[in-house]
């Protein structure tokens, strides 16, 4: 028996990929039953112009990751920008990422521009009518109630629902190194920034910036458009140099059926597939081409040891197999990615505390099976974590678009049915 909610399912992060895949799969349903919380002014924030993806020109996914969802009509392929032209028509297909020399071969009129398909995202938002399911706020508080959760909004409204699913994604959850946390506290804020939060807008001719970190998926992109602005660009790398790949991971991960049969797996197995092979790290094709045009300068093997404030800058200490260097630089940007921690997100952190909900420790290999086998947080009222908290269950693919466009679909019959919403809906075409 289901107790009466005010609305049965909520999308925290709604105008995110996840609340605008969720609304089409509804709205094909008939579905009417939920509401997208978020107070982004549009959609896909991410991908917009000053969200933490601003430094990507191009999508590495496929042109599978769009919001079609089964009507061709929404393809990305079929998107017609604001001057006419079809900036996503030649998006790569993942069957030609089976091609063994895919990676080698893709080239730039292959991939999506990100700006681009922002707009189609927003294009598909609005044509669909998915304004009107946003609640323009900011989730603070989330607590269980009655089998189900009461949200908290900023503005202190609340309302009550049987189903969270939880998009809210990567900020605020950016990562640096443990050991770098005491000193970069200490460094001023208008010199020390993460890549995901830096604003571009900023004058910085003839600045001289040290990019940190390579190993991420945003180094060589954030080098590149620091470079473009005019900035003196180091970028220190603690490896040699990246693998140039277009695509991460092998395309199967981001297939439906092969994705169905990894979440039918025992945790085990799951766990011990998601081990090999690993994702490597890579940047696209011709980024470190691109670079070196720019004159970016690359430190390879370079050890980030201490920054501190000098003068009107800031002064880095990093070890190479030189021994250790001390260079000058105006700003730093650590390039180090995020590292989603459900537990750690201030709206959760008290509900997942009182009841013990189990922890995601970080790495694929540590981590625990906080999910259970529909994919809901296990000790807690019925909430999905979606995303990069997904890995566990979703695979690879839980870092992409994927998670949205392949993981929600095979997901939702679970989730509509915690929420009490009619089951003759439960038949999803992925
Ligand atoms: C640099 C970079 C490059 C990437 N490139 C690709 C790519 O090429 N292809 C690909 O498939 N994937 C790519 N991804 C990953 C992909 O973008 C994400 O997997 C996708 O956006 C999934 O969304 P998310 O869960 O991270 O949520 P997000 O897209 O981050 O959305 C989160 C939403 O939550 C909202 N929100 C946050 N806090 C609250 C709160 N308290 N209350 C209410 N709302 C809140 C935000 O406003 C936002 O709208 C990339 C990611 C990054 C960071």
């Amino acid at each position: 028996m289901k107790h009466n909610v005010d609305i049965p399912m909520t999308v925290i992060g709604g105008r995110g990929p996840h609340g605008l895949a969720l609304h089409l799969l509804m709205q094909e349903r008939g579905l009417n039953d939920y509401a997208l919380v978020d107070p982004a002014t549009h959609w896909l924030p991410l991908y917009g112009p000053q969200g933490p993806m601003q430094a990507t020109g191009f999508l590495r996914s496929p042109r599978e990751l769009d919001f079609s969802l089964g009507q061709p009509q929404r393809e990305m392929r079929a998107f017609v920008d604001e001057d006419g032209s079809r900036p996503l028509a030649n998006v790569y297909s993942l069957k030609e990422a089976t091609c063994d020399r895919f990676n080698e071969s893709t080239s730039e009129a292959q991939r999506a521009p990100r700006a681009a398909f922002w707009r189609y995202a927003n294009c598909v938002a609005k044509r669909s009518g998915a304004d009107q399911k946003v609640i323009h706020s900011r989730v603070t508080k989330l607590e269980p109630y009655q089998g189900g959760w009461q949200v908290q909004l900023s503005g202190a409204s609340r309302f009550s629902t049987r189903v969270v699913l939880l998009a809210s994604g990567l900020m605020p959850q950016l990562y640096l190194p443990q050991s770098w946390q005491v000193w970069w506290q200490h460094l001023p804020e208008e010199r020390s920034h993460h890549a995901f939060r830096f604003d571009y807008r900023q004058d910085l001719k003839g600045s001289k910036v040290a990019v940190l970190g390579s190993s991420n998926i945003s180094a060589w992109e954030t080098a590149i458009k620091l470079a473009e602005a005019g900035a003196r660009v180091t970028l220190l790398s603690r490896r040699y140099g990246p693998i140039e790949r277009q695509l991460p991971f092998a395309p199967h991960w981001l297939e439906s059926d092969f994705m169905a049969q990894f979440m039918a797996l025992s945790w085990d197995k799951r766990k011990r597939f998601l081990k090999k092979p690993p994702i490597p790290n890579s940047s696209l094709p011709g980024m470190v081409a691109r670079a070196e045009t720019l004159g970016v300068r690359f430190v390879h093997h370079a050890h980030v040891q201490y920054a501190s404030e000098l003068w009107d800058g800031v002064q880095l200490q990093y070890k190479t197999p030189r021994g250790m260097q001390t260079e000058l630089f105006d700003h730093l940007v650590a390039a180090t990615g995020a590292l989603p921690q459900a537990r750690t997100l201030p709206y959760l952190t008290e509900a997942a505390c009182r009841v013990k909900a189990p922890i995601i420790v970080g790495g694929v290999g540590r981590k625990r099976p906080i999910l259970d086998d529909v994919g809901r947080w296990k000790n807690l009222p019925p909430l999905y974590p979606l995303g990069a908290h997904a890995l566990m269950r979703a695979g690879h693919a839980a870092n992409t678009l994927a998670s949205a466009t392949v993981y929600l679909p095979l997901t939702l019959p679970h989730i509509l049915e915690d929420a009490g919403i009619v089951k003759d809906a439960l038949v999803i075409t992925a």
